[in-house]
């Protein structure tokens, strides 16, 4: 019987024994020139490099450290081969350099992490790419490709308002019409939903989030299946030289092995907070897919297997004049972009960043929290009493107003 994914992430990538025993963790193998034994070996192995074979020459190819996480990454993703990125964005970027050329279109679902907005307008355009936006839907998808469309590029759950996208039904649209369909999988990591067995080409995420988790990190990775979408990532990687350092892949697999105890956690002192603040007075909306009231809840059950501690919320728009009053009395989330990590943090969200989504229904001013694993009790109490703040400037604005 096939073993389940939480067995393999701890099996995976383990270090080999040599004289009996290992360490229980990869070693950090830090190197840029790697040793041959004579000649033959040496040029072995650049014939099978030269063949296709995943074998390294030089410290850029990647080490031991670094061949663990690919294979735990590919486990996680379901993935053949996984590249390696200094960052989120840079995976973006890199798939984008790797299966686009100029002259070609790309298009972008609106519900995606912004900083896409501006590589959209920045590297691609200077690069000749031109890029239109569709709201999600593989309708709006079909009705916006062009002659000169090559790539879509999506999110699910979308950034801050976290609505889920039909990954079969775009998959669908994207292979009728020879199109790549490239998934950003930070949400859900490959624990909770794997976007290369729902149809897409691409699946890329930012490890510094949950995979890291423990918000020491800044790495990205790109996973593929077909040959020949590997084959430009590969090309594309290899010239633009960006490798990503021993220690880092050392911090993601660490972080890593933990990933499908740290989940759950977050994901229910989520959902208990969502469902707190969806019956407070205050709140206008609250965004988490898990809710039963969320609009994309079915679609959500019916392609993933669980959650994360990410939520956003809306307050009325009477309330929303004190959103700074709430984020500054609360004690255990901090203020700070990003998330993933095993904190709590907290941000007012910027509305330029909202504007884009056609799923964008708030007047009420929106925070996000990332429900980290603090006690649920102690979260819910920190986020009640900074409620209670905000009820008590509102309550003397109109005080003032009435005398
Ligand atoms: C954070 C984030 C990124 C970027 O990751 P970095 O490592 O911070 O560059 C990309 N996509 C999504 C959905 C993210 O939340």
């Amino acid at each position: 019987m096939a073993r389940h994914q939480n067995t393999q992430l701890i099996q995976v990538g383990k270090a080999d024994f040599v004289d009996g025993q290992a360490a229980v963790n990869v070693p950090v193998e830090r190197t840029s020139t790697v040793r041959f034994v004579d000649s033959a070996a040496w040029q072995q192995a650049n014939a099978a490099r030269a063949a296709g074979a995943g074998v390294r020459t030089y410290g850029r190819h990647g080490g031991a450290t670094h061949t663990a996480l690919e294979s735990a990454l590919n486990e996680l993703e379901g993935a053949e081969r996984t590249f390696f990125c200094s960052s989120g964005l840079a995976a973006i970027t890199t798939t984008f350099l790797a299966l686009l050329r100029p002259g070609e279109h790309i298009l972008i679902a609106d519900n995606v992490y912004a900083p896409v907005h501006r590589l959209a307008q920045g590297i691609l355009k200077k690069w000749g790419v031109s890029h239109a936006y569709f709201n999600g839907s593989a309708a709006d998808l079909a009705a916006k490709i062009t002659p000169e469309t090559r790539l879509v590029y999506a999110e699910s759950p979308g950034s801050l308002l976290y609505t889920v996208l039909d990954i079969p039904a775009l998959a669908a649209v994207t292979r009728a019409h020879d199109l790549y369909l490239v998934l950003d999988n930070t949400w859900a990591t490959g624990a909770l939903m794997q976007p290369l067995s729902l149809g897409a080409d691409v699946s890329l995420q930012a490890l510094t989030k949950y995979v890291g988790g423990h918000s020491d990190l800044l790495l990205g990775a790109i996973s593929a299946k077909a040959p020949q979408v590997i084959a430009a990532l590969e090309h594309v990687q290899e010239d633009l030289g960006s490798v990503v350092g021993a220690d880092d892949t050392y911090l993601a697999l660490r972080g890593l092995r933990t990933l499908s105890a740290r989940l759950p956690v977050h994901a229910k002192q989520a959902l208990a907070l969502a469902n707190f603040l969806e019956g407070h007075a205050l709140v206008e909306q609250v965004y988490y897919p898990a809710l039963a009231s969320h609009p994309d809840h079915a679609l959500w059950r019916r392609d993933f297997v669980g959650a994360n501690g990410l939520l956003s919320f809306s307050f009325t728009e009477q309330a929303s004049e004190f959103v700074e009053v709430f984020i500054d009395r609360l004690s255990l989330f901090d203020i700070g972009a990003s998330w993933g990590g095993y904190e709590s943090l907290v941000l007012a969200v910027d509305s330029s960043r909202l504007d884009y989504q056609s799923a964008f229904d708030a007047q009420g001013a929106v925070v996000r929290l990332h429900v980290g694993l603090e006690h649920e009790q102690d979260l819910l109490e920190d986020v009640q009493q900074a409620l209670l703040a905000v009820q008590a400037h509102l309550t003397n604005k109109f005080k003032e107003l009435t005398v």
